[in-house]
């Protein structure tokens, strides 16, 4: 079925378009490569289709410790940027390891939230950063936490007339991301693994994709790798057993006592990474 596109230059104009369409009328589209696929499979069937493109959201901006990212921004721009990867490693990571480099030329951190996908492997570094999301609608603009933005598989807290302006990170962190593929790249990580140290307690942050219903923080693992503890390779264990308490789910790509086991490995190794990152660039703001 055929749909019109439309490509507002004013996120007002785009919101009163959502605001004033029925549910399903209008799909929004960023970099479209989620979006293609559910409307290739009937998924999503729109009469218009929203593009994102001509909406002033493809910066990356430091105010101070905080990093800024447009929701249109591709993928591959935040990649090639030296002080990101510099100053946020995990994210690099993350982002580096999304598709492949003709995947990332289009798709965006925006779309990534919006698709809420379970096994995202941007969303649990977002989560280890403490990012929040920066939403404008027909109400006005508000401010949203990632964890509370990502309710469950392609649920988000958006309300209706609202879209994702940017993405911010409230300072920079030593940082790594860590996943399982059967292939290494245009495949869906069996788990994902990212750990942050921030620069005020509770210092360590521990998230986990692909497991649960929704990428979530491991708060359990966090503990065990209190700052005022030193680092030994007992309170990594401990972290790393702590890991394995989340729910976890056998699906076609693994099941849960290999997930399982997974999840210790990567969060022993991506400690590792973040504690004692040799040639790896580390710092905060
Ligand atoms: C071959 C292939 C490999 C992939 N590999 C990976 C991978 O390794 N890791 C991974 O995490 N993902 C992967 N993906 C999924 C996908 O590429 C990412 O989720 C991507 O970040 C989506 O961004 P996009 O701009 O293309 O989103 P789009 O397809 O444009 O949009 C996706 C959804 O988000 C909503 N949306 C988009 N932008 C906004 C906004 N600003 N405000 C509100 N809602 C918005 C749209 O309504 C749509 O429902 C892969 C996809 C494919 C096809």
């Amino acid at each position: 079925m055929g749909f019109t596109l439309v490509a507002p230059e004013r996120p007002e104009e785009a919101c009163e378009i959502l605001a004033s369409a029925a549910p399903g009328q209008v799909a929004v589209l960023a970099g479209g490569t989620d979006l293609l696929l559910d409307l290739d499979s009937g998924r999503s069937h729109p009469d218009r289709v929203l593009s994102l493109r001509r909406l002033p959201w493809r910066s990356l901006q430091w105010n101070g410790p905080t990093l800024t990212i447009g929701s249109t921004l591709p993928l591959s721009e935040i990649e090639v940027d030296p002080v990101v990867r510099a100053r946020i490693p995990g994210l690099w990571d993350a982002i580096h390891g999304v598709g492949s480099l003709q995947l990332r030329h289009r798709a965006t951190l925006g779309g990534n939230l919006g698709r809420a996908s379970p096994t995202s492997d941007l969303i649990p570094m977002l989560l280890a950063l403490d990012a929040s999301v920066e939403i404008v609608g027909v109400q006005g603009i508000r401010s949203v936490p990632v964890d509370e933005f990502v309710l469950a598989s392609r649920s988000t807290a958006l309300r209706v007339g609202e879209l994702i302006a940017s993405i911010s990170i409230p300072e920079a962190r030593p940082s790594a991301y860590v996943w399982q593929r059967v292939r290494p790249s245009n495949d869906i990580s069996q788990v994902g693994v990212a750990v942050a140290r921030a620069s005020r307690a509770p210092f360590w942050r521990v998230a986990l994709g692909g497991v649960t219903p929704r990428p979530v923080r491991l708060p359990e693992a966090e503990r065990e790798l209190r700052a005022e503890r030193p680092l030994t390779p007992e309170v990594v264990r401990a972290a790393e057993a702590a890991a394995t308490h989340a729910p976890f789910a056998t699906d076609k790509r693994a099941t849960e006592t290999y997930r399982r086991q997974l999840v210790g490995v990567l969060v022993r190794r991506a400690i590792a990474m973040v504690s004692a990152p040799l040639d790896r660039p580390v710092g905060w703001a």
